[in-house]
């Protein structure tokens, strides 16, 4: 396609940059996708290692719009999506809930990524060109080519090749990552600095016994670590006791350039001393500081296992913080979810719109390019003649920590 105003690249290929190429290459667009990662996914990211298999990001998705129900239920049919039913529980104050809940969970099969790896394969067949995988980009440039009547979009990546002319650009990174694209004259700046991203050290750890019976994944509150799973009971796992520890977005942030090593000690000897401490047989006495030290040599703390292989994986940008005094209720998404900039033809997707989950990143793509499409659909289509899908929205202030969607 040579019309330049119909170029549109994408940067980013999470859940909103996939989402977003489908639903624009189904609207005739010719959408061009960059991605720094091996395969589509972004924090949905799965794990393979000789020793298991984790789903490190993202541990499991909720549905509550009727668009992403439309594509989980078919996904479901095909086995590439399926409920998961974990025995959840929360530990607050040395004292275990049971949160396990109605609610459905669904993560995808084999892995975490596989809704984004679907989304890749619409996008394929509704002819968008192959996502470019491993291509970091490194500078987004506006600039008026010899001759055009109006500004245009070329990136540049790690590689120094530049990608262009495109008449629009949605970037759908994380806000620090984005700024670190844009030139800092871009309308969007103010915006992205405002926007919080907590970090969190992910440890894959594994047991040759369960660390805990009663529970396959708990919310751990107030504690260095915030979430545990056991991601062999999720369905289309392999067996064994392969689990996904996630410390605190406090703790992460506080031990962000921690060594890994020191990262795995901590952490997985955190989980037998929370555990314990959830124990009504006051076993409690395995944590104090101690847990650390007792690990080393031992097979288990208070009777509970350690782990025989571990791995930690730093998400510098994991969920958004809370901010403000009254902090969207979990799930409400902003309206619209994204913000596009007609003057520029800028727009921006992702998960920070609405709370920092899985659908909300799929909510934000599916809309944005919703509003691009639909504005470039009149007579007078032009990306460049002024805002062109409602009000600029703000960021969500959502839920910013632990694992729930
Ligand atoms: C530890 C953790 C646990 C979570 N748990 C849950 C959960 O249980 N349930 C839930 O619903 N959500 C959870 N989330 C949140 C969920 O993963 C995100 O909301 C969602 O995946 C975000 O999608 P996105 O497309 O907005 O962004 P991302 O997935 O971050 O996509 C952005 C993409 O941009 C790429 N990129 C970045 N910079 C560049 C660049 N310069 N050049 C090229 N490519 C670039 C990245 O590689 C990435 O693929 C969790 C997240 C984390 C990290």
């Amino acid at each position: 396609m040579n019309d330049p105003k119909q170029r549109i690249a994408i940067v980013g290929a999470g859940m909103a940059g996939v989402t977003a190429r489908y639903r624009l290459a189904a609207a005739g667009f010719h959408v061009e996708t960059f991605d720094k990662g091996r395969g589509p996914g972004g924090r949905t990211s799965r794990r393979r290692t000789d020793s298991g298999e984790f789903d490190h990001g993202a541990q499991y998705f909720t549905v509550r719009s009727p668009e992403f129900r439309a594509l989980v239920e078919r996904w479901s049919e095909e086995g590439t999506v399926a409920r998961w039913n974990p025995r959840i529980g929360t530990l607050r104050e040395g004292a275990w809930r049971d949160a396990t809940g109605e609610s459905p969970r669904y993560v995808g099969v084999p892995g975490m990524n596989q809704p984004a790896k679907n989304l890749a394969v619409l996008g394929d067949e509704a002819g968008a060109p192959p996502i470019r995988l491993g291509t970091r980009i490194v500078e987004a440039r506006d600039e008026r080519p010899a001759g055009a009547p109006r500004n245009l979009w070329y990136l540049r990546d790690a590689a120094d090749a530049l990608h262009g002319p495109y008449g629009s650009l949605i970037l759908t990174v994380p806000p620090p990552q984005a700024l670190d694209l844009l030139p800092g004259s871009s309308a969007a700046v103010p915006l992205l600095r405002d926007v919080k991203i907590d970090p969190c050290w992910a440890v894959m750890a594994l047991y040759e016994r369960p660390p805990m019976e009663r529970w396959d994944a708990v919310f751990l509150e107030g504690g260095i670590l915030s979430w545990a799973a056991r991601n062999s009971s999720k369905p289309g796992r392999p067996p064994g006791e392969a689990w996904v520890l996630h410390a605190s977005p406090r703790w992460s942030r506080e031990n962000l350039e921690l060594d890994p090593r020191e990262v795995i000690r901590i952490l997985t000897a955190e989980l037998p001393a929370a555990v314990a401490d959830g124990r009504s047989d006051g076993a409690g006495s395995a944590r104090a500081g101690s847990a650390g030290a007792r690990a080393v040599g031992a097979r288990s703390v208070g009777g509970v296992p350690l782990a025989t292989w571990a791995a930690a994986h730093r998400w510098r940008y994991a969920r958004p913080r809370r901010q403000g005094e009254s902090p969207r209720r979990h799930g409400e998404v902003a309206r619209p979810p994204f913000w596009w900039n007609g003057e520029e033809r800028l727009g921006l997707a992702g998960d920070w719109f609405c709370g920092g989950r899985v659908e909300c990143a799929f909510l934000s793509g599916h809309a944005l390019a919703g509003g691009i499409a639909a504005a470039l659909a009149g007579p007078a289509a032009d990306l460049n003649a002024g805002p062109a899908v409602g009000p600029v929205a703000g960021p969500s202030t959502g839920p910013a920590t632990g694992p729930t969607p």
